[in-house]
């Protein structure tokens, strides 16, 4: 059943390409693992896909401790700064960095493990109170604020789209998420460009990666057989 619904998201990411003259290979996509028993963790992991997503990082502890390496894992959470630590040991790239105080903690830890923690910056671009994130006018001082840090690297953005009953109401917000990155691009704040976008979950992935999004976030249709 995984097999399948992975298969369908493909097709789907596919499609969505094709329609906004994307290519497939420019989108990649994390599976959500926070629903998934470690069983079907490992049945993933064994299909040769690797990159998985967790909220949390007491659970991807748990996981890491299981599976370590076999797969590259990302935090899409809100990351506190006393769990740094632990996030810089285990995640590939933290999609959630949101302040500058937690900017600094990260590039400190990755100093002490000799890293350099990649980090995508979340966006409160939607402006819901209920949501993690800088505000769009914030971000540019935040990507100055990092180029002051050597163990830190911001390759994006990402962001949440407010829950609608259709994803097409999603593409405003996914929109002004690759127009935001485009301006910081434009301004030369840093030495390369930020390229990353993660943006679509299972509700209006489709709808992103025709804006888009290069990083897709999928949990609900892989393991609970999706929203059709
Ligand atoms: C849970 C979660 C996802 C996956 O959502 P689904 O609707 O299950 O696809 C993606 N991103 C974040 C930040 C999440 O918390």
């Amino acid at each position: 059943m995984i097999r399948e619904n992975i298969d369908s998201v493909r097709q789907r990411i596919s499609d969505s390409c094709a329609r906004s003259g994307r290519l497939v290979g420019d989108v990649k996509l994390v599976i959500v693992t926070k629903a998934a028993s470690g069983k079907q963790v490992g049945e993933v992991i064994g299909m040769g896909l690797n990159t998985l997503g967790e909220n949390r990082v007491q659970d991807a502890t748990e996981r890491y401790a299981v599976f370590g390496d076999t797969a590259e894992w990302h935090l899409i959470g809100h990351l506190q700064t006393n769990k740094v630590k632990d996030a810089v040991r285990i995640f590939k790239l933290i999609h959630s960095v949101d302040s500058a105080r937690l900017m600094e903690a990260i590039n400190k830890e990755a100093l002490k493990s000799g890293k350099v923690q990649d980090v995508l910056l979340q966006v409160n671009i939607s402006g819901e109170d209920s949501k993690f994130g800088v505000k769009p006018e914030e971000s540019t001082g935040l990507i100055k604020i990092f180029k002051e840090y050597k163990n830190i690297m911001v390759l994006g953005l990402m962001t949440i789209a407010p829950e609608v009953k259709d994803p097409e109401e999603a593409r405003p917000f996914f929109r002004a998420l690759r127009e935001l990155r485009d301006h910081i691009n434009s301004l030369n704040l840093t030495t390369h460009n930020l390229k990353l976008l993660s943006m679509g979950m299972t509700n209006d992935f489709e709808v992103a990666v025709e804006e888009g999004s290069n990083i897709i976030r999928i949990g609900r249709a892989i393991f609970r057989g999706g929203s059709r």
